[in-house]
Formats: structure tokens, C-alpha cells, sequence
């Protein structure tokens, strides 16, 4: 059984007529969070409708079958997963029903105890379905002797390790859950009587919901005919949200973890300019992701800011493309110096991260075809030596870059004149939440949950 790891972008609807419709626009929101699945399951109080395909979200459905989705609760999913495991069957929400019962679940993050719970389970004689860990939840609620959802899925979260957002449909409910630590953003909004729930604000800003508040670390939030009831069945931990949300993941126009994407990574960026003075006629980011970090790093070192990387957007993002073959057929066609704006000049690259190398060296031999004259490449967060098992799909240690070579082998390798990355305490000064609150462990190592046997088991695979 394959490892999945997987990250993911959800949406749910609690009371509005056009529950479908405003899902789908919440999707599309998210569809940064995952592009090779999408789905949508409504009820109407009595029964479910879904659809769910592989493809992008405006591939997946159309007029008619949102029509067909009736139903006043909705929840969506959009997914990413890594090589091997991008099936249908693997594509969310997940629908199932249990004494005639019908649930849906969808999951943003990764369980960390998910080979143990499913071995046991399966002893035990349970059948799944798919291989995702997700339905793991799913068979331990089944099992709860609890009769209410909520409770069932209280009662299944307390053997689960790892990170999960999580949105339920039931026939009458919508359920939002986040772990006790928190890795995984989720918020809660209103529009009229409607309730919303989203992965990140960026989605209630486009059906003009208004942001709530974040659904707390460790709780299950209920909305059904009574309202919003919230549970906190989990001992209090330390929290642990995923920095890397902030760094490249979530959108900067959205506000998580109770501050702006966009501001922190402007921050990053003037950290990264006061920590590397460099003599260089341009700033240049390598869009999307490093443009705020760009704007912040101009402003502070106050060198012109060019858009001289121009990105074609009907590609999708590299770094999610599954295979190794895709992933460099990606770098080649989806970004482009402007040979006029970079000759003869001397270039500060701002990057958000450096994970395999591979992308970054054409990217420079690009700028170099160009005609530019140095290039110095500036990273807005530590060197990545550590991979994530909480969700997001770095490879292995052996893959990454950091991790085997010494800086200025690096820079050798990429073949820019310099190599600069942020230093791990100005990421820090630059979050908008105190330190304390973060997972760092993919630049140092310290696991908040422990993942030993996984670490080796993937070390193995690698
Ligand atoms: S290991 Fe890194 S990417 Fe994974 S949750 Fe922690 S900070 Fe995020």
C-alpha cells in the first residue's frame, strides 16, 4: 500500500438554495490547492447528488450537472496527489453510507498513523474502497458505538495522528473539523442565513461571504437547523501550523492562521533584502509565487523591481505536476525571460523555494540565454532539507537539494553567481503570529507529530 500524500483545497455550504453553484465558485477559488480531481456533493435534507472527475474544476462540471446538483448543503473538494495514486477512485468527497445513513468527507492534509490504523482495520476485516488515508476516518466512525456524526467522528479522531482539515455532509449537517494542532487553514464565513466553510478566505471572497472567524485547532464545528454548535473533544496541544502555507501554498489574497499572505510574504522578501546586500541593477521574481516576496525585497534594497520573467498562466504549477517528465516538460514551456528587460544587467532572482534544484538550474541557463549578466537567486524561506509528511508533496531527503550539498555546491549546480537563502529566524520575525505557532519541520527537522516509521519507509522508497 502506497503512502498517499496529498494537498487539497475544501468548501462547504450549510442553507442556501444555490449551494452547487456557490461551491463551484468556491472551487474555483481554490483550485490552486489541487488540479487533478475535483467534486461537489449536495443534499437537499432527503438525499445526496454528486458528481466527481479528474480534471480541473471548469473541466469537471458544467451548467447542467451543477443544475442537477439540488440542494440547499453542499461540500467540494479539489485534490492533488502524488505519482501513482491520481485515480478517480481516489477523488473526493468521498461518499458512503452506513445504515442507510449517507456521509460525505472531504480532507485537506495527511495522516501520520494511517499504515497502522489500516492494517488493524483490515485484520479486523475491513474492505476499502480507495487508497486514500481519508477513508480511514471514515471505517472508524462506522465503528463508533456513538449514534450522532459528530460524535462518531469525535470518537475516530481520537486514534488519528496527522494533519487534517476536514468538511462532512450528512443529510441535515455540515461538519468542519482541523486537528489540535492545526496545520491546515479553515475558516467560516456568512452571507445572509447561509454558512460557508473554506480552506482559505480567498473563496468566501468571491460569493461575497463575510470571513467569521478560523475553525479552531481541535474543533468540530456543527451547523444544522439549530445553528453552530462547536465541540473540542482533543487535550489542548502546542500548535503547529504549516509556515509553508504562507511561504508558496495559500493565495495572497487570503488571510489564514489570522493574518495576509500577501503582507508576510512582502515581509519575507525586505528580510531577505536586509540579510543579502547585493550590488545588482534589477529585482526580478519569478512569478507567481515570488512576486510578493519580490515587491518587499525593491522596497527595502530600493532596486528597481522588473517583471522580466513572464509566466504563460494556461500551464499548470510545476512543482504539482506528478511526474518527473511533466514536471520538466513544465519548467521549459511555462516562463519566459524578456530578453530586452535582462541583458546586460545584473539580476536578484527572487524565489519562494529551492526543492529539487532541477527547476531553478533551467531557470537560470534561461536568464543566461537571455543575456544577463549575474544572477544572484534569493530564496524566501530557509534551504528545504527535511520532507513533509503533514500534506504537502516535497520528496524525499535524498531528492532534496539542501539536504545533500553544502550552499555554494548549490549555487554551482544551479549556476547562478550567488545563492541566498533567508535565514530561519527572519522567517520567523517576518510571520504575522508569534513563532511558537508554526511547523518548521521541513528546515529543521523537528517533527511536531513523530513520523519515524514513515521517515524510513520513505527513505527506503527514495
Ligand atoms: S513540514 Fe513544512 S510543509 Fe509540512 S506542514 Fe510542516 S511546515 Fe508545512
Amino acid at each position: 500500500m502506497s503512502i498517499i500524500k496529498e494537498y487539497c483545497g475544501i468548501f462547504g455550504v450549510y442553507g442556501h438554495k444555490e449551494a452547487s453553484q456557490l461551491t463551484y465558485l468556491g472551487l474555483y477559488a481554490l483550485q490552486h490547492r489541487g488540479q487533478e480531481s475535483a467534486g461537489i456533493v449536495v443534499s437537499d435534507g432527503k438525499q445526496f447528488r454528486y458528481h466527481k472527475e479528474m480534471g480541473l474544476v471548469t473541466d469537471v462540471f458544467n451548467q447542467e450537472i451543477l443544475d442537477s446538483l439540488e440542494g440547499h448543503m453542499a461540500i467540494g473538494h479539489v485534490r492533488y496527489s502524488t505519482a501513482g495514486s491520481s485515480a478517480l477512485k481516489n477523488a473526493q468527497p468521498f461518499v458512503v453510507e452506513h445504515f442507510a445513513d449517507p456521509l460525505a468527507i472531504g480532507h485537506n492534509g495527511n495522516l501520520t498513523n494511517t499504515f497502522e490504523l489500516r492494517t488493524k482495520l483490515e485484520k479486523e476485516g475491513s474492505i476499502f474502497q480507495s487508497t486514500m488515508d481519508t477513508e480511514v476516518i471514515i471505517h472508524l466512525m462506522a465503528r463508533s458505538k456513538k449514534t450522532k456524526w459528530e460524535d462518531k467522528l469525535a470518537d475516530a479522531l481520537k486514534s488519528i495522528k496527522g494533519a487534517y482539515s476536514l468538511v462532512f455532509l450528512s443529510r441535515n449537517k455540515l461538519i468542519a473539523a482541523r486537528d489540535p494542532y492545526g496545520f491546515k487553514p479553515l475558516a467560516l464565513a456568512k452571507k445572509d442565513d447561509a454558512y460557508f466553510i473554506a480552506s482559505e478566505t480567498c473563496a468566501f471572497d468571491l460569493i461575497q461571504a463575510e470571513y467569521i472567524r478560523d475553525i479552531e485547532p481541535g474543533e468540530i464545528l456543527i451547523i444544522d437547523q439549530n445553528g453552530l454548535k462547536s465541540i473540542k473533544p482533543f487535550p489542548k496541544t502546542k500548535h503547529a501550523y504549516c509556515i509553508f502555507e504562507y511561504i508558496y501554498f495559500s493565495r495572497p489574497d487570503s488571510n489564514i492562521f489570522g493574518g495576509n499572505v500577501y503582507q508576510t510574504r512582502k515581509n519575507l522578501g525586505r528580510q531577505l533584502a536586509k540579510e543579502n546586500k547585493i550590488q545588482s541593477d534589477l529585482v526580478v521574481p519569478v512569478p507567481d509565487s515570488g512576486i510578493c516576496a519580490g515587491l518587499g525585497y525593491s522596497e527595502e534594497s530600493k532596486i528597481p523591481f522588473e517583471l522580466a520573467i513572464v509566466r504563460n498562466h494556461y500551464v499548470g504549477r510545476t512543482f504539482i505536476q506528478p511526474s518527473q517528465f511533466m514536471r520538466e516538460a513544465g519548467v521549459k514551456i511555462k516562463l519566459n525571460p524578456v530578453k530586452e528587460a535582462v541583458k546586460g544587467k545584473r539580476l536578484v532572482i527572487v524565489e519562494d523555494s529551492v526543492v529539487r534544484g532541477t527547476t531553478s538550474k533551467r531557470r537560470v541557463q534561461s536568464l543566461r540565454d537571455a543575456g544577463a549578466k549575474e544572477i544572484h537567486m534569493c530564496v524566501s524561506c530557509p534551504p528545504h532539507r527535511y520532507p513533509c509528511f503533514y500534506g504537502i508533496d516535497f520528496p524525499t531527503r535524498k531528492e532534496l537539494i539542501a539536504n545533500q550539498y553544502e550552499l555554494k555546491d548549490i549555487a554551482k549546480f544551479i549556476g547562478a553567481d550567488s545563492l541566498n537563502y533567508l535565514s530561519y529566524e527572519g522567517m520567523l520575525k517576518s510571520m504575522p503570529v508569534p513563532e511558537n505557532k508554526f511547523c518548521t519541520a521541513c528546515f529543521n527537522g523537528k517533527y511536531p507529530i513523530p513520523v519515524k516509521n514513515e521517515i524510513s519507509k520513505l527513505e527506503l522508497e527514495g
